[in-house]
């Protein structure tokens, strides 16, 4: 990683801004395929993210095409279930292949293999502006501390996650609030090491729209924090004060999660907290922000690819990013990449419009409670979530009106 400003070049093939999961990918596909790739990033790595840290099936599908799988494993602690708990305590646990990994760790391993491969990297480095000609994006103004400098490149990638800064100043953004907010912090509790080791995610009404969660990290370590969907109503009169106050109304939550769930509750009473409560932004569903202009790709959290209803983004983010790569190293003239890059992207449009659908069972608790217990009964309909959770079934097919009424017959 390169930390002057001095040694940056003048251009470039393609720039990726921001060395999150998606911009990592991105860079690495970019660079192994011989382009002349410049990754940069705000904070120096390794940095820490605020994340819930759990890697579902499809970021373990993302790391094995990008081959991290291994690098990563060796690090992760591995988890084999699920377990989803109803608003009247009811639990299923679902098979899956799953794992949990700080950020820290994991982005300082995707980013560390795409300069591996040749991209440079460099941080601290902020992007501050676009450059533009007659409307094409030909690179873009970075600065580092009171230094600015001017890149060129070929194609722009802005992965620059779910802070809408950026996108904002790229002119790419069209909501300007999140799709949801979160709140997690790390607790170490020895003991609760054997008792907790599937990831917990706990629905309640007092949690809704949203949830909470408890992770096993290994070594005792617990990832625990709360989830909450936001309306897109900044534009809406009171919209914005309506935002804030769900923002301080996500501390409540985190608190009222130790008093709903039996492992929050044990590791909140008589574990030690390792860091502060931290919130961060989710953007979802695949909206909010424009997908490309001329010279110009947007992937990651930044084109909104975090799942609504789950808030798990880490793979979709890896996989936006090699989407993007791949679109740029088909090559053709500049709409074609842009066109090449926008169908991958729809290809993805149906699964996250179910997930969104999902949302449904937080408007409707006693929805919940019935799929859990159906479930706790049913080896098929843990099957079939189990498939959801692995990306080898459709979950379209549990959450329309057809799904609800076959819960009473599978
Ligand atoms: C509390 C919380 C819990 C979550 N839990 C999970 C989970 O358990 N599992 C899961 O799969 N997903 C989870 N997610 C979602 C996941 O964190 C995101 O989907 C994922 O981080 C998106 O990756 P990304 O690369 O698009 O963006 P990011 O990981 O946010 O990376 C963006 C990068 O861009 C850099 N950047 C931003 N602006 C600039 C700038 N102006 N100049 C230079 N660099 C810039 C940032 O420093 C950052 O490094 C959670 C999210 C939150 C908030």
């Amino acid at each position: 990683m390169n930390t002057s400003i001095e040694l940056l070049p003048q251009k470039c093939d393609v720039l990726v801004i921001g060395a999150g999961p998606s911009g990592s990918a991105c860079a690495l596909t970019l660079a192994q395929a011989g382009l002349d790739v410049v990754l940069i990033d705000q904070h120096a790595f390794p940095r820490d993210k605020t994340c819930g840290d759990a890697l579902i099936p499809d970021a373990h599908k993302a790391l094995a095409r990008l081959g991290l799988l291994d690098a990563v494993m060796q690090q992760a602690h591995p988890v084999g279930h699920m377990s989803c708990i109803s608003p009247r305590g009811g639990r299923v646990d679902v098979p899956g292949t799953l794992a949990v990994l700080s950020r820290r760790r994991l982005d300082d391993i995707v980013c560390k293999a795409a300069v591996a491969a040749g991209a440079r990297m460099f941080a601290p480095l902020r992007f501050v502006t676009l450059l533009e000609e007659n409307g094409h994006v030909t690179g873009a103004r970075l600065a580092h501390a009171t230094q600015e400098r001017e890149l060129r490149a070929t194609w722009v990638v802005l992965a620059t996650g779910a802070v809408p800064q950026a996108l904002m100043a790229a002119g790419m953004a069209e909501r300007h609030t999140p799709s949801a907010i979160s709140m997690r912090c790390y607790i170490q509790h020895d003991a609760m090491a054997s008792h907790i080791n599937t990831l917990e995610f706990i629905l309640h009404p007092s949690l809704a729209p949203g949830y909470g969660w408890v992770f096993p990290c290994g070594n005792g370590v617990f990832n625990v924090g709360v989830i909450l969907n936001m309306p897109d109503d900044a534009q809406s009169p009171g919209g914005k004060s309506n935002s804030q106050a769900r923002a301080a109304n996500l501390r409540q939550r985190f608190d009222a999660l130790g008093t709903i769930s039996e492992s929050a509750r044990e590791l909140m009473a008589s574990g030690t907290r390792l860091s502060p409560l931290k919130g961060a932004p989710l953007r979802c569903s695949l909206q909010g922000a424009r997908l490309s202009r001329p010279g110009l790709l947007v992937t990651g959290d930044a084109a909104g690819s975090t799942y609504a209803f789950s808030g798990e983004g880490i793979g979709k983010a890896l996989e936006t990013g090699i989407l993007a790569a791949e679109a740029i190293l088909q090559g053709g003239d500049e709409a074609g990449v842009r066109a090449s890059y926008a169908s991958r992207i729809n290809a993805l449009r149906p699964r996250f419009a179910h997930y969104e659908r999902a949302n449904l069972i937080y408007r409707y608790p006693l929805l919940a409670d019935l799929l859990i217990w159906r479930a706790r009964k049913s080896a098929r309909l843990r099957q079939r979530l189990s498939g959801v959770i692995n990306e080898t079934s459709n979950p379209a097919r549990l959450f329309t009106l057809k799904g609800v009424m076959r819960l009473f017959t599978e």
